[in-house]
């Protein structure tokens, strides 16, 4: 026996289980014990011979199945309290009723599982029936590609749903779902990691292919930025929306380029045909005069120059004739020229028109009005389904005029820029930034309690003074007044915008570079 006090063994055992590098089971932890403190080992749990036992026990009634399932799951956790009670069970067992038979077989099997647990919630035919809800609920994130994977869940749920469910079938059901899961589930992430390099791969393309057109640039920046992880729902949704505008524009921007070089290069075909008919018709113009000319010097008597000058009349007559058709086809052409600037000037306008319709802001990347209508009643319907609270904040830039006069409004541009990326960065990705006007922002806050929301307000100040505006080398330091307000029951969305705008107003009149809230 060793002379050492239980404590010492204690934390011997511990350190020789770090030492060996063995699991801390409660096994390795007793033969460690045993051999520090020179006890004899106890034996160990007889697992292999209990599972004979359990084999040979006769299964031919579903109850003697179920019990000896219970047994062998005892076993499995080698649970001799577990092991007793599903062994009396056998033998006393009388078949109840469909479904109390659910709950008493499960209520063992928990009673089994964990014999301390016994004020533990029991396995009951309800939890079955949620644990049945899981899996259907979790199916369609899984896809539906592998079909031996969806039968198997088929198969499962009508197993968890048999009003007598067999506990054990169900559990090494489960066994084998759960093992399917985890790669259906990875193959799914993997899917989504793959999908989002490949739309990143498109943005970039795009963006290298429109570098003259800035607004689509800035536009392909933000939507990199929107498919970074982590993705929620509302990016995705911004996602879309910014994509749409792309597409839009670029369909009408192409469009028209499409159209203007075809009717270019059906003028520029139509004159050098004319250029070449006029070459070729001056030339045999010519031609005929030289030799009418030499025909008169070689002419003896009037009579028989006469022939020759008809002839030159007539050639002359001719070229005037051609001249004329060239001279007519190319007014015809320069006109033509005109209605097509015409209607590219047309074109650029309706452009413009589109463009307005876009959702985004060009400057700051933020949405614009429209965007945020939208968006207000996204959220505003999502407040009233999931009744969950949310703010809306209006801000105003303090002082923006001032800063446009001593710096010029294209470094006021770049002021506003600066400050809708500020916000984005410090923002939650389900928060949406929208330029409410000139130097006027709204920000919607979801899932976001007045005081949270004013919180929220408060850090993006913070984040202004450490994130300083540079115009050229002059840090130019951007305060604002921003009201918030939280929607109220049953209130439209534009009439909180409303309140949080007289909010700002209180916030400018006490003084500026402040948050109020409504
Ligand atoms: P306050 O602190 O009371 O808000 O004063 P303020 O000077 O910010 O407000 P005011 O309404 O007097 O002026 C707003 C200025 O914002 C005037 C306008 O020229 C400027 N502004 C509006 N839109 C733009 C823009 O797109 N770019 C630039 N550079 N300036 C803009
Ligand atoms: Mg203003
Ligand atoms: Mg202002």
């Amino acid at each position: 026996m060793s002379e050492k006090k239980p404590f010492e063994i204690a934390r011997e055992t511990l350190k020789q289980l770090t030492v060996r590098k063995l699991a801390p089971t409660p096994i390795n932890y007793q033969t460690l014990y045993n051999e520090i403190a020179g006890v004899p080992q106890l034996p160990q749990f007889p697992a292999d011979t209990l599972r004979d036992i359990a084999q040979a026990l006769p299964a031919k009634t579903p109850g003697q199945q179920k019990q000896r399932g219970l047994l062998e799951y005892a076993i499995d956790r080698m649970n001799w309290d577990g092991v007793k009670a599903a062994l009396i069970a056998y033998g006393g067992f009388t078949p109840a009723t469909a479904d109390s038979g659910v709950t008493a077989v499960a209520g063992m099997a928990l009673a089994v599982a964990d014999s301390a647990s016994s004020g533990a919630p029991a396995l009951t035919t309800d939890f079955l029936k949620q644990i049945g809800r899981l899996i259907e609920f979790m199916q369609p994130a899984l896809g539906s590609d592998d079909e031996r994977f969806t039968e198997q869940t088929a198969t499962l749920l009508k197993a968890i749903r048999q009003p007598a469910s067999d506990v054990t079938t169900v559990k090494l059901m489960l066994v084998n779902y759960s093992d399917r899961l985890s790669f259906a589930a990875e193959d799914q992430a993997e899917i989504k990691k793959t999908l989002l390099k490949l739309l990143h791969l498109v943005f970039e393309n795009i963006a290298e292919l429109s570098l003259d057109e800035q607004w689509l640039k800035g536009q392909m920046d933000a939507l990199m930025t929107a498919t970074a992880p982590p993705l929620t729902l509302r990016r995705l949704d911004d996602v879309e929306r910014r994509l749409k505008d792309v597409m839009f524009k670029q369909k009408d921007a192409k469009g028209h380029a499409l159209q203007a070089q075809e009717e270019m290069r059906k003028m520029l075909a139509t004159f050098i045909e004319r250029l070449s008919q006029i070459t070729e018709s001056t030339g045999s113009f010519h031609e005929h005069l030289e030799n009418s000319a030499r025909l008169i010097e070689q002419a003896k008597s009037l009579a028989e120059i006469a022939p020759v000058l008809k002839d030159v009349v007539g050639a002359t007559r001719n070229m005037a004739h051609d001249s004329k058709i060239s001279r007519d086809e190319l007014v015809t052409m320069r006109e033509r020229a005109l209605a097509t600037e015409t209607e590219i000037q047309k074109l650029h306008q309706e452009l413009d028109r589109v463009s307005a319709q876009a959702r985004h802001d060009p400057l700051t990347g933020a949405l614009n009005r429209k965007g945020l209508d939208e968006a207000v009643d996204r959220e505003v319907s999502n407040v009233r389904r999931k009744d969950t609270p949310l703010c809306v904040a209006l801000l105003d830039i303090d002082n923006f005029k001032k800063l446009n006069d001593s710096m010029g409004h294209a470094t006021g541009d770049v002021a506003l820029a600066h400050l809708a990326s500020v916000a984005r960065e410090c923002m939650r990705p389900q928060d949406t930034l929208a330029r409410y006007g000139g130097e006027e922002f709204v920000i919607l806050l979801p899932d976001t309690p007045l005081d949270k929301g004013i919180e929220a307000m408060t850090r993006l100040q913070r984040e202004l003074t450490k994130n300083f505006f540079l115009a050229g080398s002059e840090k130019v330091l951007i305060t604002f007044s921003a009201g918030v307000a939280q929607l109220d029951k049953d209130e439209k969305g534009a009439d909180a915008i409303k309140r949080a705008d007289q909010a700002m107003y209180l916030a400018k009149r006490a003084g500026k570079n402040r948050v109020v809230g409504a």
